[in-house]
């Protein structure tokens, strides 16, 4: 019996040594470029078109099935999590679609938000800190260097446009997109989009859609009415549709009682009816579908990872509950889409040595400096100057973390990170005297304090506060607790950094604190008691090195809040994580403080620079337009300090709150970051078409501008006093065609 127990033990244990073995042994990488299918570079449209149908006509229905789905099944899905997360190796290229028969390469797809999710590769600051830096054209040079590490890595389909809104700061996967607005989102969405794209890497823009809760996201179910999916919840994706997205994602959640991986509503009518999507959309990720026919028929392309429902789709389209024509109609969209991308001529090479390469590692750094946003800067203690301070006591946990974000799906593997305090101690050197207390106990952080001439306190959040929710065991029932992932379970920091930050500026007025994290923190508990505040975000793998340059002045810091913080979470909408039905009304952030008339802490659009700027008037080129026109308004902005450094202007709409529907009170439309010397003066110009102030009138479901007052908005934040306006009138359209109303 004991010979027995002991032969199963050992062939058990071999079985376990043989299934981790095969964990380390990577895919078998499968060939992604037309080259090697003697593919047409540069096919036109039409060719493209003509190619695909001559291959569909020549596929068996489990041909064209395998399009539609991702390659492996449980088991590899399995070997995918244990390499990622248990032995750390790092994801690998999910591949989809390879026809070797007929000669059609697969996609190749990887995440994420913060950079290529396989392998080592650049770690960027989340793209939170990108929406912070107001600057699109800086957003898209780092969507390249993610197109250029995609490729030099054998990934020709990139899950890296997070562009759900920002509703409520505790959301867990804030961190992934760009903030509350959806101007905003849409802009920095759409620069993304054509980054990544210019190396003929599909973009995936995820997730479709009013995805901004994480602990139920694959249950709830999100009720919004016409206009406010419409005006608040969509517009950023159709601006990436417009830039030329490739692909979209379906999200977990319902919207208005559909999947959204069954949502006819979603798929086939705005996207594809309405926007005209030419692409191809994907599912999330395991369990983003729930059975195939009702996701074929609603417009839903390729189940991912893997053929969880869509393996049976042979079946469904025998049974005549999904068509021959739907059927073909989706692979045509895959095969299209592949053709059109994988035919484009290359601008460059792609070597492997690209990935991480002196020259991304150098952007990620000028992100992180361009993202960090100063809150507070009384006396200004900041920038630390080094001439005056012998000792600088750098005090918090987070200081040696390496702390660059979620250990979700955006995760990054780098193959470095410069933590905060290495990135003081490289750029001090011995200008002065660093001590590093940890300051777990506050008694020993206000004695390292006390003996400072001046204080860098890091404070905030790490992977395990907020971020995906990658838990299943989740019940409504769960009592909130730090450390559990998901969405955060407070809006204030934990309670030993509160402790901590107390203690210190107590101990030394001149402490500066610096936050960590990936969305608002409500400070009004401690943030009078502290001379200066900066948001450093999860800066990314050079974020002690930026971090640096900001403290010490090298850079000074431009970057605005892409979301408000409030004085209290009672400014914040309803929020409940683990909501099985929750509606999502017009307004949130900035609309909503605007609607009940409260002031912000920090305003939506707001941060402070080491110089100060002051922002004129507009003028507008007519104050008279029709809703066919486009405002023309300049503003001149000048630095009125001793620093260069950069400001962003920002437009916002004011409406009439006579109208005939009730608007916001004002809303983002444009916004321009300019760098200017001291004493300069530089004008900005907006053009802002007209149609831009339409609403969304569910009964004709159309846009409609309408005629009366209107006020154009400028200045340096969505605060009042940051703000000047002057007023301008629309009028109807001449014509009974274009009539407005
Ligand atoms: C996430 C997606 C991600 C996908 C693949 C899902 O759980 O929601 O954002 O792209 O996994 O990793």
């Amino acid at each position: 019996m004991r010979r027995f127990f002991k032969i199963t033990f050992l062939v058990l244990l071999a079985l376990l040594a043989a299934f981790v073995l095969w964990c380390f042994i990577p895919p078998n990488a499968q060939p992604t470029a037309a080259a090697d299918f003697l593919w047409k570079t540069g096919m036109t449209e039409a060719e493209v078109d003509s190619t695909a149908r001559r291959l569909l006509a020549q596929m068996s229905l489990e041909e064209k099935i395998e399009q539609l789905h991702g390659d492996g099944n449980w088991l590899t899905l399995s070997k995918f999590g244990l390499r990622w997360k248990m032995l750390g190796l790092g994801r690998h290229v999910v591949y989809s679609g390879y026809n070797a028969r007929l000669g059609i390469p697969p996609l190749a797809a990887s995440d994420g938000p913060r950079g290529l999710g396989i392998g080592t590769a650049t770690c960027f600051p989340v793209t939170m800190a990108r929406g912070a830096t107001w600057d699109a054209a800086l957003e898209r040079r780092v969507a390249s260097a993610m197109g250029i590490e995609a490729r030099a890595s054998g990934v020709n389909y990139h899950l890296g446009c997070c562009i759900n809104l920002l509703r409520h700061p505790a959301w867990g996967r804030a961190q992934e997109t760009y903030g509350e607005d959806p101007h905003l989102l849409g802009a920095m969405g759409a620069a993304w989009v054509q980054g990544v794209q210019q190396h003929n890497v599909m973009a995936c823009v995820k997730h479709f859609a009013l995805n901004s809760l994480e602990n139920n996201r694959l249950n709830v179910n999100v009720l919004a009415d016409e206009r406010t999916l419409h005006e608040v919840y969509l517009p950023h994706f159709k601006k990436c549709v417009d830039a030329g997205a490739a692909s979209v994602m379906s999200a977990y959640n319902q919207v208005n009682g559909d999947y959204c991986g069954h949502s006819r509503p979603l798929l086939n009518d705005v996207l594809r009816n309405d926007w005209g999507f030419r692409g191809f959309v994907s599912s999330d990720w395991v369990m983003g579908i729930h059975a195939a026919a009702p996701a074929a028929n609603a417009g839903m392309d390729v189940e991912m990872p893997f053929g969880m429902h869509y393996g049976q789709l042979a079946a469904a389209v025998r049974s005549g509950q999904v068509s021959q024509t739907t059927l073909d109609e989706m692979v045509l969209r895959v095969l299209r889409t592949k053709l059109w991308y994988l035919t484009r001529p290359d601008p460059q090479a792609y070597a492997p040595d690209l990935v991480a390469s002196a020259e991304h590692r150098a952007l990620a750094r000028e992100v992180a400096e361009q993202s960090m946003v100063l809150l507070k800067n009384e006396g200004n203690l900041l920038p630390l100057d080094l001439s005056k301070l012998k000792k600088i006591a750098v005090i918090g946990p987070l200081a040696t973390a390496e702390n660059t974000g979620d250990r979700g799906s955006s995760e990054v593997k780098s193959p470095t990170i410069v933590t905060l305090l290495n990135g003081l101690r490289a750029a001090i050197g011995t200008q002065a005297e660093i001590v590093y207390e940890p300051g777990i106990n506050s008694t020993k952080a206000a004695e390292a304090a006390a003996g400072a001439d001046a204080v860098v306190l890091i404070a905030g959040y790490r992977h395990n506060d907020e971020g995906e929710n990658l838990s299943l065991r989740r019940r409504p029932t769960d009592t909130p607790k730090w450390g559990t992932g998901g969405d955060r379970v407070f809006l204030r920091l934990r309670e030993d950094d509160e402790v901590r930050i107390r203690a210190v500026a107590g101990a030394n007025p001149r402490t500066a604190v610096v936050l960590l994290g990936g969305s608002a923190i409500v400070m009004d508990a401690w943030q009078a008691e502290v001379p200066s505040i900066l948001m450093a975000w999860y800066p990314g793998m050079e974020g002690g090195t930026a971090l640096a340059n900001v403290l010490l002045g090298k850079v000074n810091p431009s970057g605005k809040l892409p979301f408000t913080i409030a004085h209290s979470e009672a400014d914040y909408p309803q929020f409940n994580p683990m909501a099985d039905t929750i509606t999502y009304g017009p307004y949130h952030g900035y609309t909503l403080l605007d609607k009940k008339g409260h002031s912000a802490a920090f305003a939506f659009g707001f941060g402070l620079s080491y110089s100060t700027f002051r922002c004129d008037a507009p003028v507008l080129q007519r104050s008279v337009l029709g809703p066919a026109d486009t405002l023309h308004l300049t503003v001149n902005v000048t630095n009125t300090g001793s620093r260069a450094g950069a400001e962003v202007v920002q437009l916002y709409i004011g409406f009439d709150p006579n109208g005939s529907v009730e608007r916001p009170k004002k809303l983002l439309r444009g916004f321009e970051k300019i760098e200017l010397q001291p004493g300069e003066t530089r004008s900005v110009a907006f053009a802002l078409p007209v149609r831009e102030l339409a609403w969304y009138d569910p009964k004709t479901k159309s846009w409609k501008v309408e005629s009366g007052a209107y006020t154009a908005l400028t200045g340096s934040s969505s605060r009042e006093e940051d703000l000047q306006g002057v007023g301008f009138s629309l009028t109807p359209a001449p014509s009974p065609k274009g009539r407005v109303e």
